[in-house]
């Protein structure tokens, strides 16, 4: 192999830049790519530590498996002998309950050209739609509400805004852990200008608020009402933009209306907040010449995930901060390829280059293009629907790819009966961890990052070309292989593409005309320029696109931002007597989701070993909990039993466990999402992991 190589790390949205050396003992060796726009040469704990998930093979898959039913051991197979089983079983499933019955779970983290590959085979061969990811806990509500206020799931911010912004106001999320080198260049913003405020709103007192200059420390739930509160005030002091208002935007009229209905002094009691901190916040945003807000989970995983996004969203439009530097609305993307999925339409509800399933000349266009079936209107199942559907009996067979749902989803015993009843589960994987193997009729191992090429999109529409660096373990194959594969034991036509580069390619013709062309990519053209911003059309002379909606014209009929108006209610399932603590979960630094990867380098344990429950002194005290305590955490969906940690960061009434752990030993009491509920957003479908009712008693 070369002596080194330049890749992208396959962590998070940031999307860092690494190069990869081979040392003299031929071990592979890691360090930040000084010359990549997005990092600048540094990289996080997990980034830094990223070789050691490929270095170690000891839990690799390294082999295809199967069983012909579930009393069986599972025996090693070959490639061809499991996927025409596997072909033979869907055919079976699809000729007796039509092509419903079958679906594809799949993953942020898979490469674009195997969202491209998985999408095509369902939605224009199988016939259904029923192809969704993980992306749908993560991002869908910002996706939704993108669509409603700007036309077009399109992020209009870029990194270096970062630089050029005066105020920052970062909303549920915590991206001093979650977002590292991103955080970074904050700090070193904020060293460079003293005068750049940061608002956090949390209710915890994360690494993230060490920055700001404000911490509203709201209660879970009430971001609506803390929204329309600042609104207020922005609108009250003269901090709006009157002439962007009429020029750009509809629908002001109402939100004047709606923000008016309760005073500042009801919504901080609301929020539990001081009335002055929200005063003081909203001062710093309507000072600024550079306003960006910054969100991930704690607006997304919300029964009101939407409306959470669009009432933020809603203080960029009314303050004219959006298409201009140092501003805008700027979703976090959690996952290094969330963004890259929903550019070849890999979620139940779209189709290649954002089109519409609903739109009959979408849905035509795309058919044509593939030379494929009828493409059907009717949208396929989301994550959450895949599961109750598999327990009613209605989904017959499911196909995992990269993700750990018997972790990541709400109320994970309900999934597991799911795929328990499930007729045929394939888990596509790299690890031999995960709990879904269980379940497993066939096991088809994949190669991981760095065992393969492709690309992916991060937060700031920033396509990067991924290498192959090293070969696979075993017989693993690069997950587009083995789609492909399948799809010609179907007998499918389409998918005898010779190499991944002629798969990018069809998809960047499939976006020509779209808002999202790139038709001026290829692989080579990554290969040069390391990495290009979308939208990066033929006629774009080898420039991407940095900041969107610079013209100040929408994607919207009219044009124009629609400021949308709602009430500021939360529809989680509330609190009582016997449930009185509000359960938060989410992630910690060194961890990356249901630790397959992070989970074996022992480095990343030295931080934070093992699962924990944050909970406020006075809640402990209350019952007779003290530090290390082993407790219990109950709710009507399940139990979990961890350690407690007590904190005053940690606000009142509200309890933390991290999301990462699952299984240990036979036991699942570590498991967060056993105490999770169901319920989604009525409009995305992103489950509500921020708001759980439990109670909490020493063990
Ligand atoms: Fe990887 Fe994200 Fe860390 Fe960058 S910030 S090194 S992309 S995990």
């Amino acid at each position: 192999m070369p002596a080194s190589f330049k890749t992208t790390c396959c962590y998070c949205g940031v999307g860092c830049g690494i190069v990869v050396q081979q040392n003299r003992q031929g071990k592979l060796e890691v360090s930040g790519d000084k010359d990549h726009p997005v990092n600048r040469g540094m990289l996080c704990s997990k980034g830094m530590n990223l070789h050691y998930t490929v270095m170690d093979t000891s839990d690799r898959l390294l082999y295809p498996e199967m069983r012909y039913n579930r009393q069986m051991q599972r025996q090693r197979v070959s490639w061809d002998q499991a996927l025409e089983r596997t072909a033979a079983v869907f055919k079976t499933i699809i000729a007796q309950h039509g092509p419903e019955s079958v679906a594809f779970y799949a993953s942020g983290q898979c490469l674009t050209e195997e969202y491209y590959v998985i999408n095509k085979l369902i939605k224009g061969f199988i016939g259904s739609n029923n192809i969704d990811t993980n992306s749908r806990l993560c991002m869908s509500s910002a996706v939704a509400a993108y669509k409603m206020a700007l036309g077009e799931d399109a992020v209009p911010v870029c990194y270096d805004d970062i630089e050029l912004a005066d105020c920052i106001f970062v909303a549920g999320a915590n991206p001093a852990w979650c977002h590292p080198i991103l955080w970074r260049r904050v700090e070193a913003a904020r060293a460079a200008n003293p005068n750049l405020k940061i608002i956090v709103s949390d209710p915890r007192a994360t690494q993230t608020c060490a920055q700001a200059n404000v911490h509203l420390q709201l209660r879970p739930g009430t971001d609506i009402v803390l929204h329309h509160a600042i609104g207020r005030i922005l609108i009250e002091n003269g901090y709006t933009d009157a002439s962007f208002i009429e020029q750009h935007t509809e629908g002001f009229a109402a939100y004047w209306e709606t923000v008016m209905q309760r005073t500042v002094a009801e919504a901080a009691a609301i929020c539990d907040v001081p009335e002055s901190a929200i005063r003081e916040a909203a001062r710093y945003m309507g000072q600024a010449k550079g306003f960006i807000t910054m969100w991930t989970m704690g607006l997304n995983q919300s029964a009101v995930g939407v409306r959470k996004n669009l009432s933020l969203i809603n203080l960029n439009l009314i303050t004219g901060h959006i298409g201009k530097p140092g501003s805008g609305p700027f979703s976090l993307t959690g996952q290094p390829n969330a963004m890259g999925g929903r550019e070849v339409g890999g979620l139940a509800n779209l189709l290649p280059a954002h089109r519409l399933l609903d739109n009959p000349q979408h849905r035509a266009e795309v058919q044509a293009f593939w030379n494929s079936n009828p493409i059907s209107p009717k949208p396929g199942l989301t994550a959450t629907q895949m599961f109750t559907a598999l327990n009613e009996g209605k989904l017959k067979a499911i196909w995992i790819v990269g993700t750990n749902p018997l972790v990541s989803l709400p109320d994970v015993r309900f999934a597991e009966a799911a795929l328990q009843k499930a007729k045929f589960v394939v888990v596509q994987e790299i690890s031999n961890k995960p709990e879904t193997l269980r379940y497993a009729d066939v096991v088809l191992p994949a190669a991981a990052w760095a065992e393969k090429e492709g690309t992916m999109t991060n937060a700031e529409r920033r396509i990067s070309y991924l290498h192959k660096i090293t070969d696979a373990p075993g017989q693993a194959l690069p997950d587009a292989e083995i789609i492909c594969r399948f799809a010609q034991k179907m007998g499918y036509h389409g998918f005898d593409f010779n190499s991944f580069s002629e798969i990018y390619e069809e998809h960047t013709r499939l976006t020509a005309g779209t808002r999202i062309d790139i038709s001026g990519l290829d692989y080579n053209t990554l290969q040069v320029k390391r990495s290009v911003q979308w939208p990066y059309p033929k006629s774009s002379a080898g420039k991407g696109t940095p900041r969107l909606f610079t013209d100040h014209r929408f994607y919207t009929p009219s044009s124009k931002a629609i400021i949308h108006s709602f009430e500021d209610g939360n529809s989680s399932v509330p609190t009582d007597e016997t449930l009185p603590l509000i359960l938060t979960t989410g992630r910690i630094r060194d961890q990356w989701h249901t630790m397959s990867k992070t989970g074996k380098v022992n480095r990343l344990k030295q931080h934070i070993a093992n699962s924990f429950l944050e909970i406020h002194p006075e809640d402990a005290r209350q019952r007779h909990i003290a530090q290390d305590d082993i407790v219990e955490i109950f709710n009507g969906n399940g139990n979990v039993r961890v350690k407690a940690k007590l904190s005053t960061d940690i606000k009142k009434g509200v309890v933390f466990l991290p999301m990462h752990w699952g299984k240990v030993l036979q036991s699942d009491l570590n498991r967060a999402n056993n105490l999770t509920h169901a319920l989604v957003d009525p409009i995305s479908g992103q489950p509500d992991l921020k708001f759980s009712a439990v109670q909490v008693q020493r063990y």
